[in-house]
């Protein structure tokens, strides 16, 4: 594995390969890397002659900057990770690299009705931050695909946008999420939570089963309440539970048995915000 840590001499050295012929397959995260980015990257490498992996602690996307600071870092596990995983190219960028001209003044992106629901309502600026990141990663590697992890459904929605808005060709592939035994999502953060903690966070996935397996055409209001009660019940201090048209993410109350839905929800538990969402295609 090649290790960058420069913008400019990633870019050449993706031009040469691209030069070459193969294509580029581009895994972003923020590293405290686990088994959920090693499937992405694991797919990635099935499609693709180069996977490229970013590592970067975006501070642009952090509206809380206690979670900034908080947030895990595990470079050395992750080097090794990525080594034994096949990856080809990491870049490591400092903050500098990726913002040169600095974090003031980026450019923000019209994203509209996405940034103002779910997590968009709840993390202000957040995914503005996602797509100043984004697109100078996207314009960096210059990547044939993308893949991301449906765990950060919204996400996927805005970067999709993102790719709209820019232009940028490469496609990006959404990718399931991989989950503990118990059924909590897989998730840097989850190393933040006490072992008692641990124990109640699957009760996210918990609730959202019972969505998928329970909801009918008609009212979806009892059950989304039912959700919310049950996650207060346990501790937890809860930003949504949502049922949404999952092509639109637009929220809903009712159900006509046929649109594809996803359910949502975000909940603190010891401090620390998790999320999750599964999708219900119709009726069984
Ligand atoms: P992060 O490092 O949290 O920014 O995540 C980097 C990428 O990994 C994003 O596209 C996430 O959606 C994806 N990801 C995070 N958790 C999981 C998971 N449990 N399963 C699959 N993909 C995931």
């Amino acid at each position: 594995m090649i290790l960058f840590k420069q913008a400019a001499r990633l870019r050449h050295k993706l031009q040469t390969l691209l030069q070459a012929g193969g294509s580029i397959g581009f895994v972003p995260t923020m590293g405290a890397l686990h088994q959920g980015h090693l499937s992405l990257l694991e797919a990635a490498g099935k499609e693709n002659s180069t996977v490229v992996c970013s590592i970067f602690v975006n501070p642009t996307q952090f509206n809380d900057p206690a979670d900034f600071e908080k947030y895990p870092v595990t470079l050395e596990k992750d080097i090794e990770l990525l080594e034994q995983a096949g990856v080809d190219i990491l870049f490591l960028p400092s903050i500098r690299e990726i913002y040169p001209e600095g974090t003031q003044d980026l450019p923000t992106y019209a994203i509209g009705f996405l940034e103002t629901i779910l997590e968009g309502h709840y993390r202000p600026g957040h995914f503005q931050g996602v797509c100043q990141v984004m697109h100078r990663l996207l314009d960096l590697v210059n990547a044939d695909h993308l893949y991301m992890g449906q765990k950060d459904y919204q996400q996927c929605m805005v970067v999709d946008r993102l790719l709209n808005l820019t232009g940028i060709t490469t496609k990006l592939h959404t990718c399931s999420t991989l989950r503990e035994a118990d059924g909590l999502a897989m998730s840097s953060r989850n190393v933040r939570l006490s072992a008692e903690d641990r124990s109640t966070a699957r009760l996210i996935s918990q609730v959202l089963e019972t969505i998928r397996n329970e909801v009918q055409p008609g009212s979806v209001k009892g059950l989304l309440q039912n959700a919310q009660q049950k996650l207060e019940s346990a501790g937890f201090k809860v930003d949504y539970v949502a049922l949404a048209h999952a092509r639109t993410l637009q929220l809903i109350e009712t159900w006509d048995g046929k649109e594809p839905l996803v359910a949502l929800a975000a909940a603190y538990i010891g401090g620390v915000r998790l999320i999750d969402n599964m999708l219900i295609h119709s009726i069984k």
